[in-house]
């Protein structure tokens, strides 16, 4: 499928990677597509080339490419005012975090830019509220945190990843986590001391390869936290914000986390926007100067994330994922023994581990890409399929009939 190739500065998808590979650091390693637009579900390459973005920028594009709501709050707010700093008050960010505060069910919202940069924040929080109500002894706090996660690249969160590329030679690491097999709860009971002030999980762990927990373990840790006096904190940056089919991937097992971390959809896919949800006797240990951001809660920000609160309090999108997790999941396993030999679905979001024998999930997506879908490997052998939430029931057979096609082509050799 080719439709015209948007303008640009070089003519080729080549000479746009040829450039890319020579003037950035290497830090990813992309597919050789180059998007030179998008729109809701599908991105067009510079030559023309049309695919269903099957990865949705990791859940930052949980609406689609350019939702025609969020874009016109952020237009609107352009010709309004874009960035204050938190030093002055402004007129979009008091209405934003009342309505997420509102839709994630908790009292208070601090505003920040990045997923990572919600999670330190979470993580300053839980330990200042060790320190300051629960009496935990100074630089005492301790926090559970699960083997296999992904909360970010800062040099503290990657003290307690497992995963090499994301650990090794970026000591000193920061001491005070203590990680647990991920949905064990007799190991995060065993690990909880006087002084562990939090256990930080990820609902569903979306970068492990969409791993979803034992059934009691999420209601089972709600309950340790409680018994212990220990905050359970959600990281919802990637399962959150209508994914699963439910607000918060939390509210699927009806577990209320004391705090949560958004980000990722939060921005619409046009702006990084962040937060951290608690109530008010857990975030009301912030006080003015302990903890901040330059861009945290800026206007356009706030305009554009209270646009996105808006598009989910109908319940659509959620309704719309949970709808179709049937047909994803029927399509996904019938390919079990076509050359998939694992699927894990909830809501729109799905971890397909392909053989290894067959081929590498790096060279599924290499040939994905070829039919028109775009996907992303983790771990190996690992499919992460994640299409927007507005994605139609014909669409979606086309991610799914494209990686049928992939399987059979493999296994014919
Ligand atoms: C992506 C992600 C983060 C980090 O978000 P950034 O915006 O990339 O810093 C943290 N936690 C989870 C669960 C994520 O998926």
């Amino acid at each position: 499928m080719t439709a015209t190739a948007p303008a640009g500065e070089l003519t080729s998808n080549a000479a746009y990677i040829e450039l890319e590979d020579r003037v950035t650091a290497h830090n990813y390693s992309p597919l050789p597509v180059v998007v030179a637009q998008a729109e809701g579900v599908w991105v067009t390459d510079v030559e023309g080339n049309r695919y269903i973005d099957a990865l949705s920028g990791y859940s930052a594009l949980n609406f689609g490419h350019r939702h025609p709501d969020l874009v016109a709050a952020a237009r609107d707010q352009l010709d309004r005012a874009t960035l204050t700093s938190r030093a002055f008050f402004n007129d979009q960010l008091g209405p934003f975090c009342r309505d997420l505060a509102a839709l994630v069910g908790k009292e208070a919202i601090l505003p920040m830019n990045t997923g990572a940069e919600a999670v330190e924040t979470a993580i300053k929080l839980v330990r200042k509220w060790g320190y300051q109500q629960k009496g935990v002894a100074a630089d005492q706090a301790h926090i559970i945190v699960m083997d296999g996660n992904f909360h970010g690249r800062t040099t503290t969160i990657v003290s307690f990843s497992d995963d090499p590329d994301a650990h090794d030679d970026y000591g000193p690491y920061t001491p005070g986590f203590t990680s647990v097999p991920y949905g064990d709860l007799a190991a995060v009971e065993a690990a909880v001391t006087d002084n562990t002030v939090a256990v930080l999980v990820e609902p569903i762990q979306g970068e492990q390869g969409v791993q979803i927990p034992p059934e009691s373990f999420l209601p089972g840790l709600r309950e340790l936290c409680t018994e212990r006096n220990v905050l359970m904190v959600a990281d919802e940056i990637q399962s959150g914000l209508g994914r699963t089919g439910t607000t918060l991937a939390c509210a699927y097992e009806g577990v209320e986390a004391d705090v949560y971390t958004l980000g990722k959809a939060l921005g619409g896919g046009i702006v990084p926007v962040s937060a951290v949800a608690a109530d008010t006797d857990v975030m009301g240990v912030i006080t003015p100067g302990t903890h901040g951001s330059t861009f945290g809660g800026n206007p356009l920000a706030a305009a554009v994330g209270h646009a996105v609160v808006k598009l989910l309090e109908t319940g659509e999108h959620q309704r719309h994922a949970a709808e179709l997790e049937g047909d994803f999941r029927e399509q996904l396993e019938a390919l079990q023994g076509q050359g998939v030999v694992g699927v894990r679905v909830r809501g729109l979001w799905a971890g397909v581990d392909i053989d290894p024998g067959l081929m590498t999930g790096k060279q599924a997506c290499k040939l994905l890409a070829g039919k028109g879908v775009l996907a992303k490997d983790t771990h190996g052998s690992t499919i992460r399929l994640a299409p927007p939430l507005t994605i139609t029931p014909t669409e979606l057979r086309q991610i799914t009939d494209a990686l049928a096609a992939v399987l059979q082509e493999a296994r014919q050799g």
